[in-house]
Parts: C-alpha cells; sequence; structure tokens
C-alpha cells in the first residue's frame, strides 16, 4: 500500500464507542488543517452534542444529518427515503478532493436493514479517489464489507450502564 493512500476503516460491535472512535479521528483531522464530512444515517440534525462543538470549526468540518428520532417507528419508505438521500450525499463526498476524510456514520445499520446493498457500498469504495480516507461505523458490519476494508475495530461490550437502566446522558452518549 502507498504511503498516502486513504483508507477504509470500520468501527463494527455490540460495544460503546464507534462514533466517538470517528469523531476522535475527524477532530485529528481538524487538527492537521484539514476538511471533514460527516453523514449522519438515521440521525436527526443536531441531536449529537458533538456536531454543535463541530459548528466551532467553519468550514473544516460539515455535517449532513438524515433521519428523524424514531426511526423504527417511521414508515419503511420514510427510512428508505433518508437512507437514499444520505448514500447520495455520501457518494458526492467521495468524488470531492476538498474532504481527505469523510465519515459514514451508523451506515452498516442501513445495510442490516437492506435500506442499501453492500456491493453498491463496496463498488462505490473500490472507485473512490486514492487519498480518501473513509470511517464506516455501526453495529453488524456485513463481512463483505469487512473484506475490503484496510482497518477493522470490533467494540466489545464488557459492561454498560444502561443495563443498569441508567438512560443515554447529553455530553456522554449524545
Ligand atoms: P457512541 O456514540 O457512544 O460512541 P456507538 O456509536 O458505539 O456509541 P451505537 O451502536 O451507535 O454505539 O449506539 C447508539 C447508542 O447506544 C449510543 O447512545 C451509545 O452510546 C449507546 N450504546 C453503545 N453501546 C451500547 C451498549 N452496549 N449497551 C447500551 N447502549 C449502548
Ligand atoms: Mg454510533
Amino acid at each position: 500500500m502507498k504511503k498516502n493512500q486513504g483508507l477504509v476503516q470500520v468501527y463494527t460491535g455490540n460495544g460503546k464507542g464507534k462514533t466517538t472512535a470517528a469523531f476522535g479521528a475527524a477532530l485529528r483531522m481538524i487538527g492537521c488543517g484539514q476538511r471533514v464530512g460527516i453523514v449522519q444515517f438515521f440521525k436527526a440534525p443536531a441531536r449529537e452534542s458533538a456536531c454543535r462543538a463541530f459548528r466551532k470549526f467553519g468550514n473544516k468540518v460539515r455535517v449532513w444529518s438524515f433521519g428523524g428520532g424514531f426511526t423504527w417507528q417511521a414508515a419503511r419508505e420514510t427510512n428508505a427515503k433518508a437512507v437514499a438521500a444520505a448514500w447520495a450525499q455520501c457518494k458526492k463526498l467521495l468524488r470531492d478532493p476538498r474532504y481527505p476524510l469523510v465519515i459514514f456514520d451508523e451506515i452498516h445499520i442501513a445495510l442490516k436493514y437492506k435500506f442499501l446493498e453492500t456491493s453498491e457500498i463496496v463498488n462505490v469504495l473500490k472507485k473512490r479517489r486514492a487519498a480518501k480516507h473513509v470511517i464506516l461505523t455501526g453495529r453488524g458490519a456485513p463481512a463483505a464489507l469487512l473484506k475490503v476494508a484496510d482497518l477493522v475495530t470490533e467494540m466489545k461490550c464488557v459492561r454498560h450502564p444502561f443495563r443498569e437502566g441508567v438512560p443515554a446522558r447529553r455530553g456522554i452518549e449524545f
């Protein structure tokens, strides 16, 4: 692999830390003066506090969010439309030389529920600009995607306070 070749990184598994790891990677890119593009699948704009923080970096980072809060209660068609719009934005970012790092947050969920074909994603990733880094997050990444990724990290849940009835907290979970 060439030194300046972009990487496909997959963060998956049931443990906490996939999205936070991706956002940490974003911070590093911003820190060295590079731009980051983030596409959030199944997320309402501005729910994530990290995105509010990202706004302070001006045009160094842009976030596109697709979806409402209660995704699984929404009609399949509503989700399908949001996923199609999110995926269109992903493809645009993969062609855009201004963003050396792009993050597709929770894209694996779109694959798991068959809103998107894994083969389509794999094909598009293969044709991306050579220097482009891509981070894909979400539980249950499909095997075909793991096969083409340069880096795969599986977050393993050892313990999570949710099991003790502790609800999601602002500043920690979102
Ligand atoms: P985070 O955004 O905190 O890095 P994540 O991206 O790894 O988490 P997701 O699969 O996106 O996790 O989970 C969605 C929500 O569930 C987040 O609020 C996350 O913090 C929380 N969560 C993650 N892992 C667990 C777990 N093992 N049990 C319960 N809740 C979890
Ligand atoms: Mg996540």
